[in-house]
Parts: structure tokens; sequence; C-alpha cells
């Protein structure tokens, strides 16, 4: 039997990225705030399964390898021993459960309530919570003047790979993995694909990226899909482009065996399928609540994040694109700001992308053929790290920054960054994006030396050198 209803300023479902920071936001103007999450722990994909898991691992995968640095002349950092799995997880584990108790402690000091229950709306003021594995185990019952719809996304499994045999995992449960597998066939080319593809490979794992495709990434600067590719490629990792897994059968004990539409069958010890994901709004009976959906499944807001009931707002991967824990966190904000009347609720007009494959890479503005397509006039301007000291004292001679400026008054427009430290790099040029930095600056603003940031100075440089050609 359900429990008398609780009443609360605002309701928020989902304990990942949008809903934590939609509710620390909320805390900070002392409403009264429920939290529900369908897990004991916070953090949602973010922590849990997604960002911060993918991300440890990748840089694990980097030092046990040693492949970081695998380019330090007569430097031998390979590794000599075989990796295992408690190498591999022990790292992640760690910071995992550091971030679970650092959310956790950040909304008890807010006062904000935590319920452990799956939400579904039965009026559109009012959600029953579902008992969840170790949570309390009556249903609850909670009545909200405003919610927040921060229920994340989950992988998407095709019908072929549902079997329970074999090794077949997605990017939520690779984490269960109880070895480092020898060969893997990762389904998917896109970003948690490429990445993971990396991260196995790194390990020693002979990777087969399979995609119906036929390159990485199309949305990426194509000289950097071009650089990325030939990475991937050198460290082991073999393309199946134009490909559709027909048939996916578990191998007894070991492994599964995939038909292809064009290419012989692959053998291997596990498949990762990284087939796109779902808006998670299955359980919520958004009906109940008048909330609308589009054809994807994905909830529409307005630029508010608010939906197509007043009261109720949405935001993070529930919203769809573009889907980011960086984003989700700041539209979660931005979404509780504008219900409380205080701020507007535009996200920067310009965003940053990181993808942490190996090389890692990041992305923010107009690329080349964005500028064109939409008639913008360009010059572009290249530094190369291994022009740069310290790349070459970090020994990753094949990265690169470019810049793509405004012909016009050779304004940044653009910053597409591949190789070591990008995704951090890559924020100087969003700054210089944002407040409309020229060339000429960039040429005179005095850098640290040896950095990498020093790569902004040189690919200036060198797009002031082609504007003066033309
Ligand atoms: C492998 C991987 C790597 C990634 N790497 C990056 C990266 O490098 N950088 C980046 O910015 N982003 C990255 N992302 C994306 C990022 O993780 C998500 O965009 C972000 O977590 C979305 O936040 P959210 O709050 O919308 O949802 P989530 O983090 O998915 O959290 C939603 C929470 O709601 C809970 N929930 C669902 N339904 C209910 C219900 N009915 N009742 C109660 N609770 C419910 C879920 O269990 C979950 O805890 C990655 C994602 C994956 C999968």
């Amino acid at each position: 039997m359900a429990n008398e209803p609780r009443n609360y300023d605002y309701v928020i479902i989902g304990g990942g990225p949008a809903g934590v920071y939609g509710a620390l936001e909320l805390g900070e103007h002392g409403k009264s705030v429920a939290l529900i999450n369908n897990a004991l722990a916070l953090g949602g994909a973010g922590v849990n399964t997604g960002t911060i898991p993918s991300k440890t691992l990748r840089e694990t995968a980097l030092a046990l390898s040693g492949l970081r640095s695998r380019n330090l002349y007569g430097v031998d950092l390979s590794l000599h021993r075989d990796i295992t799995v408690s190498d591999f997880l022990g790292h992640e584990q760690h910071v995992r459960g550091a971030f679970n108790n650092s959310i956790a402690n950040r909304v008890e000091a807010k006062r904000i309530d935590v319920y452990a229950g799956a939400a579904a709306f039965t009026d559109p003021h009012t959600v029953e919570l579902k008992p969840v594995a170790d949570g309390p185990q009556e249903t609850q019952v909670l009545r909200g003047e405003n919610f927040l719809l921060a229920t994340g996304s989950s992988p998407n499994r095709p019908d072929l790979f549902f079997s329970k045999k074999g090794e077949i995992y997605d990017s939520d449960t690779v984490l269960e993995l109880d070895r480092i597998p020898k060969s893997m066939a990762v389904i998917g080319a896109g970003v948690i694909g490429s990445e993971y593809a990396c991260i196995f490979a790194a390990l020693g794992a002979k990777v087969h990226v399979v995609d119906g495709h036929d390159g990485l990434m199309p949305f990426l600067d194509a000289e950097i899909v071009k650089a990325l590719t030939a990475a991937m490629e050198k460290n082991g990792i073999t393309f199946h482009w134009k490909q559709k897994v027909t048939a996916c059968e578990p191998i007894e004990n070991d492994g599964a065996r995939l038909t292809l539409s064009d290419e012989p069958p692959l053998s291997v010890d596990a498949v990762l399928v990284a087939a796109g994901r779902h808006s998670n709004i299955e359980c919520l009976n958004l009906s109940a609540a008048g909330v609308t959906t589009d054809p994807k499944g994905t909830v529409v807001v307005d630029d508010a994040y608010r939906t197509n009931v007043p009261h109720i707002y949405a935001a993070g991967d529930i919203i769809g694109y573009p889907a980011l824990a960086s984003t989700s966190m700041a539209q979660g904000r931005l979404a509780v700001r504008h219900a409380l009347g205080l701020a507007d609720p535009a996200l920067a007009p310009v965003l940053p992308t990181g993808i942490y494959t190996i090389p890692e890479i990041s992305v923010a503005g107009e690329s080349e053929a964005s500028a064109q397509k939409k008639g913008i006039p360009i010059v572009v301007g290249l530094a190369k790290y291994s022009a740069n000291a310290r790349g070459q004292i970090i020994g990753d001679l094949d990265g690169f920054l470019k810049l793509v400026f405004r012909r016009e008054d050779m304004q940044l427009i653009g910053v597409h960054v591949i190789g070591e430290q990008a995704t951090e790099i890559v924020h100087i040029g969003l700054l210089g994006i944002l407040t409309g930095i020229k060339a000429e600056l960039l040429v005179d603003i005095c850098f640290n030396t040896p950095t990498l940031s020093m790569c902004y100075k040189m690919a200036a440089l060198d797009a002031i050198r082609h504007a003066g050609k033309s």
C-alpha cells in the first residue's frame, strides 16, 4: 500500500548530472526539493556507467599500456606483464566511489530529500515511487508544485544482440567484465564505440569496429577523421565499413560469432554494442502528466527547458542532443533557474565537444565544411605538435591544432584539436570564439613555453601567412 503523499516545491526525477545540478541550484535558494533516483548511488550515467568510468578506464589503459609515452626516443615504457581486470577496473571503482560520496555530501548539505525509487506520474502533480533493489520496499507518493524530468538515456540493444549467452556487452554492462578479452568486436563507430575501441586496443585486445557507414564520425573535421583513423589502425584496430551484423551467435562458453553482410564472419571473445541511446521515458507514465514526446521518444522542451506542461521541465539526455554530461549539468541548472524566475536560460552559444579516443579530440565552433556551407569565407591556420617544443618533449608527433578564422576580419570562429590534452587546450579557443578574439591578438599573446597552448600562436601565424598570400 502507498504511504500518505509528501509535498515539495520541486520534485526532480533522476539523480544524474542534470537532476543533481538542478537540485543543488534549488537547494541554494532554500526550496523544498525531492530528488528521486532509481538507483542508490547518485550520479547517473555521468558517474556510474558513462563519462567518469570510461575516462578513468582510458587513463588506466594509457598508463598500463605505456601507449601515451611510446614516442619517447630511447625509452621503453611498454608493459611487460599481463594486464588483469583488477588492474583495469580497480582505479575506476575508486574514482566512482569518491564521486558518489562527494555528490551525496553536497546534496545532503543543501538539505535535499533523496528518494530511492522508480518514479511514474499518476497525475500532473503526483508521482508514485516503485521500490528498487536495496531501497525502501513500500510504495511512496510525492506531490510537487514543479517537476524536473532528468531520467537520462540508456544504450540501444538491437534484438540480434539480446542473447544472454556469449560475452555481449553495452556501455552500461562493460564494467562487469571479468577479464580483458583477447579480441573484441565493437558495433558502432560513433563516439562511445570509438572511445571503447581505443581503450581495449590499448589493453592489447584485437579490436574490430563494425559500422554501416564508410568512416568515423562524419561531423568532425575531415583531416581530424583521417588522423584518428590512421592512429586507430596503427594501434591495431581493424575497421569493417559498410557492414551490417546480420547474426550474432554465442560460442559455447566463449565469445560470439558475428555474421556480417558482405565480409567473412568474425569470431571474437567479446562484443560491445554501441548502437546509440534512447531517452528513459518508458517508466515515467508521461501520459498521466500530459507531457509530449517527439517520434524518437525524446521529451520536447522550449528554450527554457519547459515541456508543454508549464510546471514540468526537462533537461539532460532525456531531451536529446547534445546529450553530454557537461551540457546536462548546465541545462538542469538553467531549467530550475527559469522555474524560479531567475535568469535568461540560454546555454553558451558555442559548446565544446570532447572525444576521448586515443588520441583525444576536441572541437568548438565552425569547421571548414560548416563555414563553407554557411557561405562564410574563411582562412585556416595549422600548428603541428611535432613543430611544438612540448609536443616533442611528450612524444606526441602526430597531434595538431587547426584554427578557422573568418576571412573578413580574421576573427576566430572554430578550433579543432587532435592529440594530447586536446580536451583541455580547446578551451583557450572556445574562450576566444566567445569573446571574438582575432588572429593578431593570438600572435601577440605571450604563452608559457614549452606548452601545447603555444600551438595557438603558431596556428594564428600560419593563418595570417595564408591570408596574406590570397
Ligand atoms: C560510455 C559513455 C561515455 C560518455 N562520455 C562522456 C564524456 O566524456 N563527456 C560528456 O560530457 N558526456 C559523456 N557521456 C554522456 C553523459 O554521461 C550523459 O550525457 C549524462 O550522464 C546525462 O545526464 P542526465 O542527468 O541527463 O542522465 P543520466 O546521467 O543518465 O542520469 C539519469 C538518472 O535517472 C535515473 N532514472 C531513470 N529513470 C528513472 C525513474 N523513472 N525514476 C527515478 N530515476 C530514474 C537513472 O537511473 C539515472 O541515475 C558519456 C556517456 C556514456 C554512456
